[in-house]
């Protein structure tokens, strides 16, 4: 197994293929010592990206990140760590969330503070906000940029108007634009990256860090018989996430997609999982896809899926289409 590089969008970094985020896990379903293995494993697989929120376990996921990348003796160079400004974290007053200039500007403070580093390489807006003028959060990011406490902006979740709208106010302004977009991406949820964004990639030239490539394990059949102890959907505060996995509309062919995907993955000589990222890996406008685990084993098989990108010919490929197209989003 052995990570490579993709270029971000059009921006000069490089990232590579498979990152690593925070969510549910980090400070609140997995204790800090298998944080800190965790976070440990990606870095020595040349994973140089990790994912955070300030609304993550209310902040504590980007502390606990924090403690561990500054324990960690490595060069601060050799790593990009984000964070995302919108939802809040435990504070819920006015101005406390958003994308108005004072919560963007706060929260990317606190989130410095919990992470225990100088600036920010990737700073998201988590969602867009119809409250607040696209002007006033595009100059915030663009100030922030220009003081050095972030280096790259971008949003997740936007739909492509919203970000072509960011990308017309930057360019009158004259301000630093976005250069990255973090969507869900998975084999039971596609149309927004492969459709919707299909012109964003040439111009601008937006670079994508997707979520969720195995739709939070539903993609790794745990979830066929209900929800076994220990998982994520199980975790007290994410019964809106079981209700948004197991009960949406066209539940019952997704789950009934799950184990004809497991027979290719075992026609490949590979793993469900495995086989999932590979298939996210697979498409050119993704610049990385961000893997989520809660054990260390999970993550060095997720790992492996660099090396099964390969065997995913067009043909496996259309055969995934063929049983994926007809649930997807
Ligand atoms: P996945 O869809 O890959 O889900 C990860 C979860 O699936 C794990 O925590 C684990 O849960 C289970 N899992 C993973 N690998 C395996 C395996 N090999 N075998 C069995 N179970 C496995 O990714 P996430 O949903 O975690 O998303 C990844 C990252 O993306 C997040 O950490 C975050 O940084 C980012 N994100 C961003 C969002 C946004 O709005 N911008 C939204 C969501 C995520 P379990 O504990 O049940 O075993």
């Amino acid at each position: 197994m052995t990570m490579h590089y993709r270029q971000l969008g059009k921006s000069g970094i490089k990232i590579s293929a498979l990152s690593f985020g925070a969510w549910v896990t980090f400070g609140k379903q997995i204790g800090d010592p298998v944080a800190k293995k965790l976070l440990h494993t990606a870095y020595e697989a040349g994973v140089n990206f990790f994912d955070n929120a300030e609304t993550y376990a209310d902040g504590q996921a980007e502390v606990v990140m924090g403690a561990i990348l500054k324990k960690s003796g490595w060069r601060r160079t050799s790593y990009m760590v984000s964070s995302k400004v919108f939802f809040g974290g435990p504070g819920d007053r006015p101005n406390e969330n958003g994308l108005s200039r004072k919560h963007v500007v706060e929260a990317c403070h606190e989130a410095l503070g919990r992470l225990q580093v100088d600036y920010l390489d990737l700073y998201y807006c988590h969602r867009p906000d119809p409250s607040v003028p696209i002007e006033e959060t595009a100059r915030a990011m663009h100030d922030l940029i220009t003081q050095g406490k972030v280096l790259y902006w971008g949003t997740s979740e936007w739909s492509a108007a919203q970000i072509e709208a960011a990308h017309a106010v930057c360019d009158r302004l004259l301000l630093h634009h976005p250069i990255v977009e973090q969507p869900q991406y998975n084999i039971f949820h596609r149309s927004r990256v492969e459709k919707e964004y299909g012109s964003l990639y040439r111009s601008p030239g937006l670079g994508t860090t997707i979520w969720s490539p195995l739709a939070s394990g539903l993609l790794t059949g745990k979830y066929m018989k209900g929800v076994p102890k220990g998982t994520r959907l199980g975790v007290p505060g994410l019964e809106w996430l079981k209700t948004e996995l197991l009960k949406k509309p066209g539940i019952e062919k997704r789950l009934s997609t799950v184990p004809k995907l497991a027979a290719i993955a075992r026609e490949l000589g590979t793993s469900l999982p495995r086989l999932g990222v590979a298939w996210c890996l697979k498409n050119p406008n993704v610049s990385t896809v961000i893997l989520g685990a809660s054990r260390v084993e999970q993550l060095t098989e997720n790992l492996g899926a660099l090396d099964v990108v390969e065997k995913l010919t067009p043909q496996v490929m259309k055969a995934i289409d063929a049983l994926s197209a007809p649930v997807a989003d």
